[in-house]
Parts: structure tokens; sequence; C-alpha cells
């Protein structure tokens, strides 16, 4: 047996004070996400070893890293989710931790006990708050006991389309059937009456199984123009749970974020620190630790619903950076290490304000993915601009993975302010040989709209049924 793995358990050994917090870092992602935890690593003084797939050879996590291990051909089952590469690589190149980033392993509970019986620290919560958290269906049941506001719905799963049918009559319609195992907008489908119920009950259930392997659903009253609100928290392994405030992510197509700021132009400072409260209540009810976030969804009259965990970090996790001051993948290494939370409650302040727009290489205006090479690229700089990516002049963007390129981040004094980079900021970024949503994120910061901040996740559906007949009309002409 190694060294390693008479280390098991969940608390690894404090490391020394001023000392880095490991010496050599896995990180089990890709794109603008593993660029980002190779970047503080380098600040932190720690080792870097990217993994890569045969796709992204020439990335530039690869190539910034200190050592690079292929895990095999360019499908994600085949090389960033293949848990047996991804913990030989960490094993041979001697690794102390693995970085899941976001999405591929990051909420898989049987690779942070995989990571664990290795001798591995896992950079995020335990296997067992992931697995309490990442089923839906059952964090709810968890959060309704820690006395966190729930949407009205069923109680845990719904088995059949009968059961289903009578929850529906109880909240009334609309409903939303989503998966338990969801994420990413998937297994979801909103239903307006009982005679539509047993098609999109059963919908729901095959694209839950076909993309989480898990056909198990459940059912919430459907919120008609609400905003997303998040909170983002950090815990350590010493029960010390803060929050770093809000995020708002109401800017959504099909239930995907495209645009996050922070703070919220809809809280005022009261709701704002209940919403924030609420959070670290529900973290501490399941002894959370390392980074987090709790997902609320608000309606007009002001009460807020709690809806998911993500026991990871977040892609939008800049705009809290840029408004908080406090470097979220630093803190994230250092908690894995057994150390303390660098900050308390009190010394986390809200200053300024930070919008991101997810860049994706796809049509801006059919918003059909378009992979393809790189010919020319300029990126925005200036006071303010923070641009999150991996992309480089000549990149090949593999059609394998996410669409999304880019995170182009404006901090301002106030909103008005950070709107204000953020259009400089799109008018000087060149990105030639595809197609982005780069365009599209232009308009919406003209919209009299977002600029005044009067928009809930409905707001899309109208804003781009808007530009449609605007192109519409501009080609007529
Ligand atoms: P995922 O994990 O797939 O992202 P979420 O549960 O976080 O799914 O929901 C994603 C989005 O779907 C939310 O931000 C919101 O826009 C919409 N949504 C989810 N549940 C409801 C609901 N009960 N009422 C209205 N909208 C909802």
């Amino acid at each position: 047996m190694s060294a390693a793995i008479k280390r098991k358990g969940t608390r690894p050994a404090a490391v020394p004070e001023g000392a880095p917090p490991f010496k050599k870092v896995l990180i089990a992602n890709r794109g603008e996400i593993a660029l980002r935890v190779i970047l503080a690593c380098k600040e932190l003084g720690i080792q870097t070893v990217a993994v890569y797939s045969e796709a992204d050879r020439n990335a530039l996590h690869v190539r910034f890293a200190d050592e690079e291990v292929c895990i095999g051909p360019p499908p994600s089952s085949k090389s960033y989710l293949n848990i047996p590469q991804v913990i030989a690589a960490a094993e041979v190149t001697g690794a102390e931790a693995i970085h899941p980033g976001y999405g591929f392993l990051s909420e898989n509970a049987h690779f942070v006990e995989v990571c664990l019986a290795c001798g591995i620290n896992f950079i995020g919560p335990s296997a067992e708050i992931i697995r309490k958290m990442g089923n839906k269906a059952q964090a709810k049941a968890t959060m309704q006991a820690a006395g966190v506001p729930l949407m009205p719905g069923s109680d845990g799963v719904v088995e059949t389309v009968e059961e289903a049918l009578v929850v529906a009559e109880q909240i009334g319609y609309p409903v939303i059937v989503k998966a338990s195992a969801g994420g990413g907008g998937r297994g979801m489908r909103i239903v307006n009456s009982p005679e539509e119920l047993p098609d999109l009950y059963h919908t729901a259930r095959s694209e839950a199984k076909g993309a989480f392997g898990d056909d198990s659903v459940y059912m919430e009253k459907y919120l008609l123009e609400p905003r997303h609100i998040e909170v983002q928290i950090m815990g350590d392994l010493f029960g010390n749970v803060v929050h770093l405030g809000e995020r708002e992510c109401s800017i959504q197509r099909r239930h995907q974020k495209l645009i996050e700021e922070s703070p919220s132009a809809a809280l005022d400072p009261d709701l704002r620190r209940r919403i924030c409260e609420t959070a670290v209540r529900a973290a501490k009810a399941v002894g959370y630790y390392n980074a987090g976030t709790i997902e609320f969804l608000l309606d007009r009259r002001g009460d807020f619903f709690f809806m998911e965990m993500n026991t990871r970090v977040q892609v939008e996790h800049p705009v809290t950076e840029l408004v908080t001051g406090i470097d979220i993948v630093k803190e994230q290494l250092h908690i894995a290490a057994g150390r303390k939370l660098s900050f308390t409650q009190e010394q986390v302040v809200q200053k300024g304000h930070a919008i991101e727009c997810r860049i994706n290489a796809e049509d801006p205006f059919k918003f059909t993915p378009c992979p393809g090479r790189i010919t020319a690229l300029n990126f925005p700089g200036g006071p303010g601009i923070r641009v999150d990516t991996a992309m480089h002049q000549d990149a090949v963007i593999p059609p394998h993975y996410d669409s999304m390129v880019a995170k182009l981040i404006a901090y301002g004094a106030d909103r008005s302010e950070a709107i204000a980079r953020m259009r400089r900021a799109l008018d000087t970024l060149v990105i030639e040989g595809i197609k982005t949503t780069a365009p599209l994120h232009r308009r919406i910061m003209d919209h009299p709209d977002f600029i005044s901040g009067a928009f809930s996740t409905k707001w899309m559906e109208g804003f781009i049924e808007e530009m449609k007949q605007d192109l519409a009309g501009n080609e007529v002409r």
C-alpha cells in the first residue's frame, strides 16, 4: 500500500501556512476552466498536469501545464470522462490532487471515491455531499428539512403518469417535469394542461434516461416570469461556511445561461441578506465544504425558492471574483489542503458591478453550432475587462465538446459602467473563421430592458422573436 493510500479519509493533513497547498495538481478538464485552474496553481507555486484528448493536442491548457498526459480519443466518454485514464495520469505523474473544473467528472460521486481510494485529494466536497445534492429530488427533501423554502411540487420522484396527474392537479398548472439527475437545462418539460401531461412526462423521462442514464423525474410548479438568483458559497473542513453574495443569471435561452451578473439588479439589501443567509443555512445543513452554489428562483412578489445546488466551481464564478476581490479557485485549493477559509463573512464585501457574456461558437441568430478554425483573433482589454478563454490564433474548435469558447467579463464602479465597458469590449473583440454569439450579446447590451434591469428567465424568448423580425425587415429592405 502506498503512503498516499494510508492518507485515506476526507480530511487531509493541514499544509503549513505559507507553503503551496499542494506540490502538484492534475486538472481533469479542458478549455477555459482548465486554463483558469492552471493560472491559480501558477500563482500558488503548484506544479500542474494537464490531461487531454487527441482532439486537444494543441490546446492552451496542454501548452501551459508543466506536464501533460493524453488520456484518449476525442469523445468525452473515452477521455475526459474516463475515470481509469484520469487516475492513471495522476498516478504516473505523482499528482497529489485533482481539480475537476465544471462539467465532466466534477459532480461524479463515484469519481470522488476512486480518487480517495487511490490517495488522491479531490478538490471539491465529499462523495456523500455530492450524492445528497446531485439527486435533485433528494436535495429538495434535505432542504425542506433545513427549513429552506421550496417550490411547491411532488414529494420526491414521480413514478407514474397517474401520480403525475394527481400532483399537477394539486399544485396547479403550469407545472414542470424535471430530471432528478438533471443538468444543463436537459430533461425538463413544461406542461400547461392535463391533456399534454402524459406525452410530456414520458418525453422528459426518456430524455433524462438518454442524457443521464437515469429516468427518474420530479415535478414542481412552473413559475411564469421568475428571475434566477444564485448564491456563491465557500466552506472549509472546520465547519465555517460563508457566502460571497449573489449572481443573477436570468438571461437564458432554453434554460441555459447566457449572461450573468453580480450583484443582481432585482434585490434590495433586505432581500439580498435573506437569500444569502438562506443559502448559508442550506449549505450548513449538509456540512458543505469547498465551493458551491445554491440556486433559487425569485418570483414577482419577492418570494424565493430553492431550485438546486451545484457542488463545484461555476462557469460564472468570475463575476463574483471581480466584485468581492476573492480568488475562488485559489481558495478551493487551500480548502482542499485542509486550510481554514482565509476570510470571514464580515470581510466579504460586494463592491462595484460585474457582467459576464458567454461567447459560444454558434450562429448568433440560429444558435446552431459552428466549430472550425480561428483565423484571426483580438481580445479586448483596457480598464475593467477580463477574458477567460483557451482560444488562440489557428486554434481548431472541436465539435465534440461544449460550444462555449470564451467568457467576456466587464467590471465597473456600477452597473452602467459595467455595461458601457462590455459594449466597448464586444466592439473590439475579433474572432474570425467561426461564428460566435458575440453579436447577440452586443444587441442585448443596448436593449432598454437589459439596461433598466427589467427582465426574467422568459425575456430571451421575446428578444429572439424581436430580433428575427428585425432581421427579416432588414432583408426585405
Ligand atoms: P439545470 O440543472 O438543468 O440547469 P435547473 O433546475 O438549474 O436545471 O433549472 C434551469 C433553469 O430552468 C432555471 O434557471 C429556470 O430558468 C428554469 N426553471 C427550472 N425550474 C423552474 C420552475 N419551477 N419554474 C420556472 N422556471 C424553472
